[in-house]
């Protein structure tokens, strides 16, 4: 069952002690007061965990401070929209806004490699007014001997150049709890020039203890990817397990599931799953059109296939898109072929501004169908 509060309500006010006093009752039942800094609104959320059948959710109702009484189902309790009872959670991490309607591009290379391949990368984002940008430092590669990424040493310098060029926030792996460490570490050494989104690979969706490291942390959001052998419901519920921990500043990424059946890209894109996620969870949602893709063929438009399959997830509704670049791919240490380049950015910048405008206005074409036809 989930408490949810009206605005404003002072989490130790008299309100939520009557609240809590009155669960009190039933002791097998345990609380856990959940304060949400949300995009646009305060909310606070009080869960109760445990054989609640017995609690009077009109009792409950009836109470100060009280806007609504949800009883949820077993999945996704805290990520779930659970029927639509709930509504999304939005968030806003150093200045920049991630909510089920806001959209932004994540882009640069696989793996961080040198500064003037960085720094070339982030001269162009500036000229375009990108601000939010992609970095592998630490690489969980599929052969023991080949790149792993510069881990921790390159930390510094990437975060000192990212705040010279205005980057609010980069998406970068972790593959353990000692990365999160280091790079919190680095940030504060360099003075918080930038901001970090921990990004969960696919290789670790199911990494339980892992998932909880980024879950039981406050200071960086957290970008769940997909599973790429998962359900959409095994990939949930173990997103679960990171809000379960009380972090619930999450994107959830579709990046595509491996199949022969998606030859010849590199996995079978998904991006059908944008709408389903967005209404099973309150989360964000993210595409990753590289990963999908695999690879950088043109198809006979003139439009790359990359640009197509994030042209469909934007579409769809997604809130943020993952893509890798590079200035010089055939130098890249990690994932080259699949690299666009900087001749590309703005060709890709206003073909997804072209896509985005698209979803807005089938959204705003629902809404009056909707209007029209009550
Ligand atoms: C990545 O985004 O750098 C990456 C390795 O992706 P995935 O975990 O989806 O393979
Ligand atoms: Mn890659």
């Amino acid at each position: 069952m989930i408490i949810i509060l009206q605005h404003d309500i002072d989490p130790n006010g008299p309100e939520v002690s009557q609240i809590l006093s009155y669960i009190a009752q039933f002791p097998e039942v345990k609380t856990r007061l959940s304060g949400i800094r949300g995009a646009s609104r305060v909310v606070s959320e009080i869960y109760l965990i445990g054989p609640t059948h017995n609690i009077p959710q009109d009792v409950i109702q009836s109470m100060p401070g009280v806007e609504k009484v949800i009883r949820v189902s077993s999945k996704y309790r805290q990520i779930g929209k659970h029927g639509g009872q709930l509504d999304e959670l939005g968030f806003e991490y150093n200045g920049i806004t991630f909510n089920q309607n806001s959209f932004h591009i994540f882009m640069g290379p696989c793996a961080v490699d040198t500064p003037e391949n960085v720094e070339t990368m982030m001269k162009h984002m500036k000229e375009y007014g990108i601000t939010t940008a992609r970095m592998g430092a630490y690489k969980p590669r599929t052969s023991p001997y080949d790149f792993q990424g510069h881990g921790k040493k390159c930390l510094p310098w990437v975060f000192e150049m990212a705040g010279r060029y205005g980057i609010k926030v980069i998406a970068m792996e972790v593959l353990k709890e000692e990365h999160i460490e280091e790079i919190d570490s680095a940030l504060q050494e360099a003075g918080n020039p930038t901001g970090v989104m921990l990004q969960i690979g696919t290789r670790n969706a199911q990494n339980f203890e892992l998932l909880k490291a980024v879950g039981s942390q406050d200071t960086y959001p957290v970008l769940y990817k997909r599973g790429m052998g998962l359900t959409l419901e095994e990939s949930l519920n173990a997103c679960e397990y990171i809000a379960s921990e009380g972090n619930r500043n999450i994107v959830f990424c579709l990046r595509g599931v491996k199949t022969r059946l998606g030859d010849p890209h590199r996995n079978m894109v998904d991006f059908a799953h944008v709408p389903v996620v967005k209404r099973l969870t309150r989360l964000p949602v993210c595409i990753d059109p590289t990963h999908s893709v695999g690879s950088k063929d043109l198809a006979p438009d003139g439009i790359y296939e990359i640009f197509h399959a994030a042209s469909q997830g934007t579409v769809a509704g997604a809130n943020m898109i993952l893509v890798e670049f590079h200035p010089r791919p055939e130098e890249a240490l990690c994932d080259g072929p699949q690299a666009l380049t900087m001749q590309d950015m703005e060709h890709f910048i206003q073909d997804m501004a072209i896509s985005r405008k698209a979803y807005e206005e089938r959204r705003d074409l629902a809404s009056r169908m909707a209007f029209k036809n009550i």
